[in-house]
């Protein structure tokens, strides 16, 4: 019966404390194709082989498959295997007890241990060769499903780190605005019912819309006007400076930002600090007054208290639209914090 090709890379432990029974056994294996072999005398050894102390505790193990001999002095196989097993490098690993040794209660001993196997001794070459080769074909389908599996998680994180990014500016996009909008309301609500401070239980938004930006698509061409998008998205992005800060675009040429923790006053704040940096970028429109690229913002904040989202975001739309009508390039915005947003 010939091993596959695998098999042959396959490492194998030998734990035998006779130099006689490792021969045998490493010579029958030789026989069937099997060449990567460490042999060692005693269970400390073995776990001196296996590197069972080595960190990350979770890191590859350095064998596929251990044969261990039941019957040796100071620590027994089956000892040795419970240590072995209780290491998670290893729970994985395959173990084949050696065992001249068959009682029934020797061998559930060895069962429970964490053995998934063993071989009667004397060594039969042909019993000890197909014994070898299930185990370590288990061994490989089960590397190989777990391969996949880890594939599979990888796969489901970057397809849900897509699903929250805008494609076109790389930011945040608006469903995913929406859901930590409502998380961050969650959040800011359980603050204000706990702890009555002044910042605590307060939100705040800013809605973005850059001015004459259709004038702008008209006069240097909608491809320019994408490029014109992600430099503004990526100035109001370096713009947020705090770790739970979001930048998103709402939609076409509008943005939200989600500022959690921050009172009518800071969002004010942030907002003119946006509408500043995205006019000192100078990106040239020759159709506005100014000459170059500028934005408007309505900026809202709330105490979190029994309102809807919605509500605040209203608010903030209609200071936006506010901006746009006093003539644009400005923030509108509520310095005292507002406890209603009707
Ligand atoms: P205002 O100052 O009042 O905001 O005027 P505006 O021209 O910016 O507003 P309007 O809503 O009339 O026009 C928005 C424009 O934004 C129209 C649309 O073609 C453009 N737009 C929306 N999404 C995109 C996009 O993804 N790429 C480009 N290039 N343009 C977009
Ligand atoms: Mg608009
Ligand atoms: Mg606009």
């Amino acid at each position: 019966m010939e091993p596959p090709e695998s098999a042959i890379t396959q490492r194998i432990l030998i734990v035998d404390d006779s130099a006689g029974a490792r021969l045998l056994i490493e010579t029958a294996l030789r026989a069937q194709g099997h060449s990567r072999f460490t042999s060692v005398d005693s269970a400390q050894a073995a776990f001196h082989a296996l590197a069972m102390d080595a960190e990350p505790l979770n890191a590859p193990p350095e064998f596929d498959l251990i044969l261990m001999d039941l019957l040796m002095p100071e620590i027994d196989g089956i000892e040795a295997c419970r240590q072995i097993k209780s290491c998670p490098r290893y729970t994985d690993v395959p173990l084949i007890m050696v065992t001249a040794e068959e009682s029934p209660a020797c061998l559930k001993a060895a069962f429970e241990a964490g053995a998934m196997d063993y071989v009667r001794k004397p060594v039969n070459r042909v019993e000890l060769g197909a014994r070898v080769q299930s185990a370590l074909r288990l061994k490989q389908e089960m590397d190989c499903r777990k391969a996949h599996e880890r594939e599979l998680v990888e796969l489901t994180e970057k397809l849900r780190r897509l699903s929250q990014v805008d494609g076109l500016t790389e930011i945040a996009n608006r469903r995913h605005f929406d859901e930590e909008l409502v998380r961050a309301w969650r959040r800011a609500q359980r603050q204000y019912e706990s702890i009555a401070q002044p910042q605590n239980g307060s939100i705040a938004l800013v809605m973005i819309d850059i001015d004459h930006f259709k004038s702008y698509n008209d006069e240097y061409g909608h491809l320019a006007g994408d490029d014109c998008l992600r430099r503004v998205a990526e100035v109001l992005r370096t713009a947020a400076k705090r770790p739970f800060d979001l930048v998103a675009r709402y939609g076409g040429e509008e943005f939200a930002v989600l500022l959690p923790d921050t009172g009518g006053a800071g969002a004010e704040v942030v907002a003119e600090q946006m509408r500043a940096a995205v006019e000192a970028s100078d990106i040239p429109h020759g159709r506005s007054r100014l000459g170059r690229v500028t934005i408007s913002c309505g900026a809202a904040a709330a105490r979190v208290s029994g309102l809807e989202p919605a509500s605040l975001i209203a608010t903030a739309d209609r200071r936006l639209y506010e901006a746009k009508h006093a003539g644009r390039n400005r923030v509108v915005g509520a310095a005292e914090e507002v406890r209603s947003c009707a």
